[in-house]
């Protein structure tokens, strides 16, 4: 079985524990369906209950809330992290700590936009314990939830915050962040623009306006 059918299995037996059932005599019954299972809902609000309430991975067992996303639903361009930190975790926000407060004064003062009306999500909706790099299993298992929003939003522009983002949005592992930021890629009709995490420019300050240029690119996008 491979990850997705793993991962779906997994979804399914949740529901069914939710509806009460403990234990499954047969369970290539269930495996008939993962196939279909993997049609997350296309109902928005229904897609965030479930994650919400997801326990498919170990990060459900340290993390204080899930960090679904926020902003418009109809944005033009999404921006995409690597997961929540320390005040994410709190708050259940996304990109509201010191890194946040930079990144919305990025789409403020560049992209002339408010933050409302960017979508903002992660690689990973809950928060990997001291912050480190999330697991490829925990990938696995959170990114159709993403794959999901990103299908529902149909943004024109995706901006890859960071490498993880960009290396589990585009399975690019070799590249660094460093040769391939302002490049326009496709992901699946829609531009994909990596860019520096603003994580990565609070340390390095110098980095900024290279991250300056590619949101110029943005802008010329819209
Ligand atoms: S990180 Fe994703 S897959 Fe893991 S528990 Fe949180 S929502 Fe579920």
């Amino acid at each position: 079985m491979d990850d997705i059918k793993r991962a779906s299995l997994l979804k399914e037996l949740y529901i069914y524990k939710s509806l009460g059932y403990e234990y499954f005599k047969d369970i290539t019954v269930l495996m008939k369906n993962t196939e279909q299972f993997l049609n997350l809902p296309d109902d928005w609000e229904e897609l965030k209950r479930m994650v919400l309430n997801c326990r498919l991975c170990q990060l459900s067992k340290t993390r204080k809330n899930v960090v679904f996303g926020e902003g418009d639903i109809h944005a033009k361009v999404m921006f995409i992290g690597e997961g929540p930190g320390a005040t994410e975790d709190e708050t259940g926000r996304p990109f509201v700590g010191r890194a946040g407060q930079l990144l919305t004064k990025i789409i403020e003062n560049v992209l002339e936009l408010k933050r409302e009306q960017v979508y903002i999500a992660n690689i990973v909706k809950c928060r990997p314990p001291n912050n480190r790099v999330p697991l490829p299993q925990e990938v696995r298992m959170c990114k159709p939830f993403l794959l999901k929003q990103i299908e529902l939003i149909s943004p024109k522009i995706i901006v890859a915050l960071g490498s993880t983002s960009y290396r589990h949005l585009t399975g690019d592992n070799k590249t660094p962040i460093s040769k391939i930021r302002g490049e326009i890629l496709d992901f699946n009709g829609i531009k994909l623009i990596p860019t520096f995490h603003p994580s990565f420019l609070l340390r390095n300050p110098s980095a900024k306006k290279d991250v300056y240029q590619d949101m110029l690119k943005v802008k010329a996008m819209l």
